[in-house]
C-alpha cells in the first residue's frame, strides 16, 4: 500500500520513490553538552540529499561531499570532547558550534520526519566553517556552494533538535 505522501520525493541518485523509510545526507551546527549528559544542541540543520536504500546513499553522498568541499575521513568522528576536522586535520572544539555532516536512516510519517539511525560522517573546525547564529550556511561559503545545493533541499529534513 502506498500512501499518498511517498510519491512526493525522488530518490537523488536514482529516481525511485520513496519507502517510508529511507536514507539521507544532512548537515548541521551541532554542539555537545556535556553537563546535560553529552546532550547535543543543533542549528541550521539542512537536509542535502534522500535516497531509497542505503546502496543508492553509499554510491551517491561522496560526490555531494566532494562538492561541499568536505573531504569524508577514513576515521569517522564520534562525540569526544574534541575531534579532528576532516577539512585542516586540526582539532574540532565539540562543545562549541561546529558543523557536522551526517547520514541517517530515517522514516517519512508524512507530517513528520523521524531519525532512526545517525552516523557522523565529518565534523568541520570553526576556523574551517565559522557558525554564526542566523546567517545561512552558504553565506559562510563561496557561491559554488549555494549553487551545489538545489533549491528545494532545506525542506528535505528536519532534525528536531534533542531537548
Ligand atoms: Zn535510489
Ligand atoms: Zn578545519
Amino acid at each position: 500500500m502506498m500512501g499518498e505522501h511517498l510519491a512526493n520525493f525522488e530518490c537523488f541518485a536514482c529516481k525511485t520513490h520513496f519507502q517510508p523509510f529511507f536514507f539521507a545526507l544532512s548537515r548541521q551546527f551541532e554542539r555537545i553538552d556535556f553537563d546535560r549528559d553529552g546532550g547535543i544542541d543543533v542549528e541550521q540543520a539542512e537536509g542535502l540529499t534522500r535516497y531509497c536504500t542505503n546502496a543508492c546513499l553509499q554510491g551517491h553522498y561522496p560526490s555531494v561531499m566532494a562538492e561541499q568541499q568536505v573531504p569524508i575521513p577514513a576515521l569517522r568522528p564520534g562525540y569526544s570532547a574534541v575531534e579532528r576536522c576532516a577539512v585542516c586535520s586540526g582539532p574540532v572544539d565539540m562543545t562549541r558550534f561546529h558543523l557536522t555532516y551526517t547520514l541517517e536512516y530515517s522514516e517519512d510519517r508524512g507530517w513528520c520526519v523521524q531519525p532512526i539511525e545517525v552516523e557522523n560522517v565529518a565534523v568541520v573546525c570553526q576556523k574551517c566553517a565559522p557558525f554564526t547564529f542566523g546567517v545561512s550556511l552558504a553565506t559562510d561559503h563561496s557561491s559554488d556552494h549555494e549553487r551545489a545545493l538545489s533549491p528545494e533541499s532545506t525542506e528535505l529534513v528536519s532534525l528536531p533538535s534533542p531537548t
